[in-house]
C-alpha cells in the first residue's frame, strides 16, 4: 500500500489517531510505514466538537491511562505520541504546515460528531494540498459496505448478521511495525496530565482497581478469554457472577484492539476445540457491535430520539427522586442496586444486569430511556454512542428490532435466575450478605430479616409498575392514533 499524491513528496505522514490507539493491527500506521516516510502521529483532544457526547467520567479516566500507554509503546518504537488539543481540522493543519507534511492517514469513525469532524479535516488539509486517505481501522463490516437487495439499511440483526456472515472476507491482523520513522524534527506536543482527564474528586479507586487500559492490557484480556472462558460462552454469558464474558468493550471501544485481531484470536482458539458453537455465539456477539454502528450511521437522529416515532409521545413521569434512587443503586431490587453499584465502583456492569437495570428505569420507574442513556455515558468506561443507544432503545421497545415494550423485565426473576447462587448480589451489596438464597432476591417479603439491616425498601412494586407501564403504552397508541 502507498500514499500517493502530486504532492506527496517526502515530507512527513501525519497519522491521525481517534478510537484507534494501537500500533498492531492499526492500518493508518502500517500505511504510513509503508510510505518509508518520517511519521507523526497525532492525537487530538477536542471534546468541544463532539458537543453533547463527550467523553463522560469514566471514558476520560480511560483515555488517559490509555494515551500513556500509546505513548510509551510508540517511545519503544523510536516514536513519539503529539497530544493536540483544539478543533481537529485547525491543529492538524497546522502540524502539517509547519512540519511540511504532505499526507495525513486516519481511521473513520461513524458517529454523527465524528463524521462532521473528518469531513472539517478533509476539507481544510484538502485545500492545503495534503493528500488525505481515510482506512477502517474498527469494525469488520463498515455501515456503508452492507444493505438489503433493495439497497437500504437492514433494521433487523439476524438479516444483518447473515449478510455480514456471507461477505466475510479476509481477517488477518496486520503485525505492529518494528520501526517508526521520526521526522528530523517534532510539533510541540501538550502533556496526557495538561488534558485534565481524570476526575477531581476521589472517584476513580475503583476503575483503578479493575482495569489496565492499553494494548498489552488488551491483548493479554483477549488471549485469557480465547483460550479459556471462550469455550462456554453460550452457557456463561449471562451469569454475571461468573468470568464467562471477555470484558473486552473498553478496549473495542478506544480501539487499542481491533475486531479482527478479536475474531482471529477466537476462530484460531476454536480450530483446538471440540465444539465451536461458543465460539460462534461469541462472534455473533461481536456481530451486535456492528449492527449498532450500522443502525447509528443510518439513523443519526437516534442517539437522542425514539427510532420509532410513536415513542415521542410516551407519558414518562421522570421523578427526579426515582432517578437518584436508581443511580446509587438503592431501589430496594437487589439485582438492580447490584448491578448500578459494580457500575459505580468498576465503570462496566454485566450485559445481563445493564438489560434489568435499564428496564426497571424506562418500565418500572417511567424515567425516558435517554436520562439512563446519559447516566451510562458517564459512568461506563466502554461507553460507546452506538451500543448504548442501541442497548437503551432496544430495552425501551423504541429501537430497530426491540424487545417488544409490553416485554417487561422482572427483576426479581431475572436475579433467581441469573443469581441462582446470589454471589453477584452479596459481592455488590453487602448488607444482604447475610441473608440465604431463598431470602435475598426478595428482601422486602421477610421484613424482620431486612429490618436487622440498612437495605432500602422497594421504591415501586414490581406487580403495579408493570400494570402502569402498560396502561402508559396504551395511552401513547390511542395519542399516536388520534394524530392527524
Ligand atoms: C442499556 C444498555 C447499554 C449498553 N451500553 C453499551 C456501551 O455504552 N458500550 C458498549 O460497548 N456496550 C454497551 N452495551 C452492550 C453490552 O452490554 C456490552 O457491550 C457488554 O456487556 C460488554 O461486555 P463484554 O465485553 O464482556 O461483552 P462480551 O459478551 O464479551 O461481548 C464481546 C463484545 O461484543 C460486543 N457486544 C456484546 N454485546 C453487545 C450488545 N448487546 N450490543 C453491542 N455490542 C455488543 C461488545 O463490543 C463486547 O465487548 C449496552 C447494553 C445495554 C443493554
Amino acid at each position: 500500500m502507498s500514499v500517493t499524491h502530486e504532492n506527496s513528496g517526502t515530507g512527513p505522514v501525519i497519522v491521525w489517531l481517534r478510537n484507534d490507539l494501537r500500533v498492531s493491527d492499526n492500518a493508518s500506521l502500517a500505511l504510513a510505514v509503508d510510505s518509508k516516510r518520517p511519521v507523526i502521529p497525532v492525537f487530538v483532544y477536542s471534546p468541544d466538537e463532539e458537543g453533547a457526547w463527550s467523553p463522560g467520567a469514566a471514558s476520560r479516566w480511560w483515555l488517559h491511562h490509555s494515551l500513556l500507554s500509546l505513548s510509551a509503546t510508540l517511545n519503544e518504537l523510536g516514536s513519539k505520541l503529539i497530544l493536540r488539543t483544539g478543533p481537529a481540522a485547525r491543529e492538524l493543519s497546522a502540524v502539517a504546515a509547519e512540519f511540511g507534511a504532505t499526507a495525513l492517514i486516519y481511521s473513520r469513525r461513524w458517529e454523527p460528531a465524528a463524521i462532521h469532524q473528518q469531513r472539517m479535516v478533509e476539507s481544510e488539509l484538502i485545500a492545503n494540498r495534503i493528500d488525505v486517505r481515510a482506512v477502517n481501522n474498527s469494525l469488520l463490516f463498515e455501515p456503508t459496505s452492507i444493505a438489503t437487495a433493495s439497497g437500504t439499511p437492514y433494521r433487523v440483526f439476524t438479516p444483518f448478521y447473515r449478510a455480514c456472515l456471507s461477505s466475510w472476507g479476509e481477517t488477518s491482523p496486520i503485525a505492529a511495525p518494528s520501526r517508526v520513522r521520526s521526522p528530523s524534527e517534532w510539533p510541540a506536543s501538550v502533556a496526557v496530565e495538561d488534558l485534565r482527564l481524570l476526575p477531581r474528586i476521589d472517584w476513580a479507586d475503583g476503575l483503578d482497581e479493575t482495569w489496565t487500559p492499553g494494548e498489552f492490557s488488551a491483548q493479554k484480556r483477549l488471549a485469557t478469554f480465547a483460550n479459556g472462558a471462550a469455550v462456554s460462552y453460550l452457557e456463561q454469558r449471562d451469569m454475571p457472577a461468573t468470568e464467562g464474558v471477555s470484558r473486552l468493550s473498553p478496549f473495542l471501544h478506544f480501539g487499542e484492539i481491533s475486531p479482527r485481531q478479536v475474531v482471529s484470536a477466537v476462530n484460531r482458539a476454536a480450530l483446538g476445540s471440540v465444539s465451536s458453537s461458543s465460539h460462534e455465539g461469541y462472534i455473533r456477539q461481536l456481530i451486535w457491535r456492528e449492527f449498532a454502528h450500522h443502525l447509528l450511521y443510518h439513523y443519526p437522529h437516534t442517539v437522542d430520539q425514539p427510532l420509532r416515532s410513536e415513542f415521542a409521545d410516551f407519558p414518562w413521569d421522570n421523578d427526579p427522586e426515582m432517578k437518584t434512587a436508581w443511580c446509587q443503586g438503592r431501589t430496594g431490587y437487589p439485582l438492580v442496586d447490584a448491578g448500578m453499584r459494580e457500575l459505580w465502583r468498576t465503570g462496566y456492569m454485566h450485559n445481563r444486569v445493564r438489560m434489568v437495570v435499564a428496564s426497571f428505569l424506562v418500565k418500572d420507574l417511567l424515567i425516558p430511556w435517554q436520562e439512563g442513556a446519559k447516566w451510562f455515558w458517564d459512568t461506563l468506561v466502554d461507553a460507546d454512542l452506538a451500543n448504548n443507544t442501541l442497548g437503551w432503545q432496544w430495552v425501551a421497545g423504541c429501537g430497530a428490532d426491540a424487545a417488544p415494550y409490553f416485554r417487561i423485565f422482572n427483576p426479581v426473576s431475572q436475579s433467581e435466575k441469573f443469581d441462582p447462587t446470589s454471589s453477584y448480589i452479596r459481592h455488590w451489596v453487602p448488607e444482604l450478605a447475610e441473608l440465604s438464597a431463598s431470602v435475598i432476591h426478595e428482601p422486602w417479603r421477610f421484613p424482620l430479616l431486612a429490618t436487622s439491616t440498612d437495605y432500602p425498601d422497594r421504591i415501586v412494586e414490581h406487580d403495579y409498575a408493570r400494570a402502569r407501564a402498560l396502561e402508559s403504552l396504551e395511552l401513547m397508541k390511542a395519542h399516536s392514533l388520534a394524530k392527524p
